[in-house]
């Protein structure tokens, strides 16, 4: 089979992986490499574990993260929380990387298990009952099927389905601070907008950002001065050079991910393209590798559109979806003030905060966890707090 892949980010260089290896005729698509991806770089353990050989044989530099620092906008309260260290390893709860280096190691992969790079970008596409076509400009592709793993920008899903709406995507903006690394983690939980502002530190820069839904009423600039305020403010990046990133991450809504089209007759989304990313931690990567691990074994079979859509169904929407459902009450001021206190006073539930980061916590019953782990008077006041906002409701 001839599988044309567009987009080398981890989607589609996992699935031209694992197509290449199975015997697949795999081109990929992608003119923008060796590049950096406006991405917080954020690797959990649960995603290295799919791409551990990938990323251990480029030897990709990593921090390792061994604290996260919670810090709320109001009140100043803050709280250290220890992640799991096992080294650069899968064991770890947390690595940070450059998205450089992480995403050269994944394309050397594709290449080494035998796909084609064209370092092109594709500008049409037409997806017909015989085949598939593609142009770029070196000039016109066929193919069997296509994967869209081109991001949140997606040229198949814009050409297949739809673009994404603007309620459906986030605004993420913010620095990459040059110069500067540390093992910890910040996440400052803001009210307004609702969300956070992040600093994760890759081996030689902090990845610093900011993100809100592109509906809510800030604009991209008012948001990167938002965090560049917090970055004098904090110090968190002493007097390092800056140099400022804008992207989209897409950001659904329950009725969007039940609704959601993945996959059609010899076209599959992946990743971002899908839209697979959680909307409360906005963890991508994972979701990305994973989606293209599906499409691989889907087109080893009959019918991959239905095996793939079915299997992004049951892996990766039950989970997405309770994070858009408890999204709402998740920034509240009344939510965020009782969990930096049951953080400040309770080691336990930094432990489940601790598991939420490293992408660890199911969402299922992150809610029995937290009133199993509080002690008696703050699992009281959460219960009150979540009968007002309707957070934790399933
Ligand atoms: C600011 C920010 C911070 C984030 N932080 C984290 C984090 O810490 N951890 C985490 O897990 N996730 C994070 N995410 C989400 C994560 O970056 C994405 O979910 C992930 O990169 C998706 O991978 P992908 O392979 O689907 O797409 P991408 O990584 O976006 O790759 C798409 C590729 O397609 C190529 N492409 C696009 N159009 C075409 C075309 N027409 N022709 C050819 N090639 C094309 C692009 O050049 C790109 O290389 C963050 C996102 C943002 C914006």
């Amino acid at each position: 089979m001839d599988v044309a892949i567009i987009g080398a980010g981890p989607a589609g260089c996992r699935a031209a992986q694992l197509l290449a290896a199975r015997g697949a005729r795999v081109t990929l698509f992608d003119s923008s490499h060796p590049r950096e991806k406006p991405c917080g770089g954020g690797v959990t353990g649960r995603a290295l574990a799919l791409v551990a050989d990938a990323v251990q044989h480029a030897g990709v530099p990593v921090s390792v993260i061994r604290t996260a620092r919670f810090t709320d906008s109001r009140g100043g309260d803050s709280a250290i929380v220890p992640l799991d260290d096992h080294g650069p390893t899968a064991a770890s709860a947390l690595l940070v990387a450059s998205r450089a280096t992480f995403d050269a190691a994944l394309l050397s992969a594709a290449v080494r298990a035998g796909a084609i790079v064209q370092p092109a970008r594709v500008t049409s596409i037409d997806v017909e009952a015989a085949g598939v076509r593609l142009e770029t400009a070196r000039g016109t592709r066929r193919a069997d099927f296509v994967i869209g793993a081109d991001g949140a920008n997606s040229l198949l899903r814009r050409t297949v389905a739809h673009a994404f709406r603007r309620d459906q995507i986030s605004i993420a903006t913010g620095f990459f601070a040059h110069g500067v690394t540390s093992s910890e983690i910040v996440i400052e939980l803001l009210a307004d907008p609702p969300g956070y502002i992040w600093s994760f530190p890759r081996p030689d820069h902090l990845a610093i950002g900011i993100c809100a839904q592109a509906d809510a009423g800030v604009t991209s600039g008012a948001l990167r001065a938002r965090t560049a305020a917090w970055i004098r403010a904090t110090r968190v990046a002493g007097p390092a050079p800056l140099t400022s990133y804008a992207w989209p991450i897409p950001s659904l809504r329950v009725s969007d991910l039940r609704e959601l089209v993945v996959a059609g007759p010899r076209w599959l989304l992946l990743g971002d393209a899908a839209g697979l990313v959680d909307p409360i931690t906005r963890e991508g990567i994972y979701f990305a590798l994973a989606s293209g691990a599906w499409a691989a074994d889907a087109l080893g079979g009959g019918a991959p559109e239905r095996t793939y859509a079915a299997r992004v169904r049951d892996e990766a929407i039950p989970e997405l979806a309770r994070a858009a459902r408890l999204k709402a009450g998740f920034f509240r001021p009344a939510f965020t003030g009782l969990m930096m206190r049951a953080l400040q006073q309770s080691p336990a539930v930094g432990a489940v905060l601790a598991d939420l980061v490293a992408g660890r916590q199911s969402y299922a019953t992150l809610k029995w966890r937290l009133l199993t782990t509080l002690e008696l008077g703050l699992a009281w006041r959460v219960l009150r707090e979540r009968r007002r906002a309707g957070l934790l409701e399933q």
